[in-house]
């Protein structure tokens, strides 16, 4: 089966699923259409179809992307966005939810708080099922978006050092870039405190698939050797000891200075929303990424709606 096939009508569950080919050919039409939306053109490529985006965990940016994807190819959308608002409330189970949601939609976006949580709605339906984070596993999307903005940063993704910083353990945007990036020649850092490095599981698979891999509690040593910093928020969500939360939450915060001292060009990105660990001073530097990242969502969005489509 070649790339093209293999994406239609697929789940999008993990990142660890899409090869080189599939993440090449994903770039490649996300670029086609973030030149389209540029020269403000109006598609129609999926007028007549109908999304749902199913949220069962609060998100501004994924849900709002995916739905401006679909109405920017001429879809339509129908959504759950508030969890109170659906009949989860009443007890009822996901797959029920899906099956039902299966009669209204052609494709079907879900967010929701536990882990496998889409792999199980993808066994309720045959409409293609797209995770849109999973707890504290995947999120594959946003891995798609990542890997599109690092390429238009820098020009190229093969070679580079990348620093995964911050809540690794609970953090499902890095869980699911990292499988991305292995896909890659890059080296990876990982950097956090102790208690929220890269689940071993992950970090083993990496390396067995032969990814470079340094860890280091040293954020400052991550800055000074890496070509994209990604920081990401320590997730209060997943912490059961309200205390633990609040001993880890500064451990990483990364300064104007820190940035301008690293005596190299570095990237910032973060999935964003930020708490704290980017002070505001540094948005204004020419590497701070991540407000381009979180639009990039639209394009690569819309690549890959189309392509699991057909
Ligand atoms: N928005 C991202 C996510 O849903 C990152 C975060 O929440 O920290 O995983």
């Amino acid at each position: 089966m070649n790339v093209v096939s293999r994406l239609q009508g697929a789940d999008v569950l993990r990142a660890d699923q899409f090869d080189r080919g599939g993440l090449d050919l994903i770039l490649d039409k996300a670029r086609g259409f973030a030149r389209s939306l540029e020269r403000g053109e109006r598609l129609d490529t999926m007028g007549g179809q109908i999304l749902a985006t199913l949220f069962f965990e609060p998100s501004t940016r994924t849900r709002l992307s995916f739905e401006a994807a679909m109405l920017r190819l001429g879809g339509q959308v129908v959504s759950v966005a508030d969890p109170k608002s659906s009949s989860a409330v009443k007890g009822e189970t996901l797959p029920d939810t899906i099956r039902t949601v299966d009669g209204y939609a052609d494709v079907i976006v879900l967010r929701h708080p536990l882990v496998g949580s889409a792999e199980e709605a993808a066994q309720a339906t045959d409409k293609p099922v797209i995770n849109a984070g999973d707890g504290a596993g995947q999120h594959p999307t946003q891995a798609l978006l990542d890997l599109y903005t690092i390429l238009q940063e820098r020009g190229e993704v093969d070679g580079l050092t990348v620093a995964l910083a911050g809540d690794l353990k609970h953090g499902r945007t890095v869980h699911s870039l990292a499988q991305v990036l292995s896909r890659y020649g890059v080296k990876l850092l990982l950097a956090a405190p102790d208690a929220l490095r890269m689940p071993p599981d992950i970090a083993n698979d990496l390396r067995a698939a032969g990814v470079s891999l340094e860890e280091t509690e040293n954020l400052q040593e991550a800055l000074s050797s890496c070509d994209v910093l990604y920081m990401t928020r320590v997730q209060r969500e997943r912490f059961a000891d309200p205390a633990e939360y609040e001993q880890l939450k500064g451990a990483f915060v990364l300064t104007r200075e820190m940035v301008e001292g690293a005596g190299r060009e570095v990237t910032v990105m973060h999935p964003l929303p930020r708490v704290d660990e980017i002070s505001p001073e540094v948005d204004a530097l020419p590497g701070a990424a991540y407000f381009r990242q979180a639009a990039n969502g639209v394009p690569v969005r819309m690549a890959l709606l189309t392509l699991i489509t057909g």
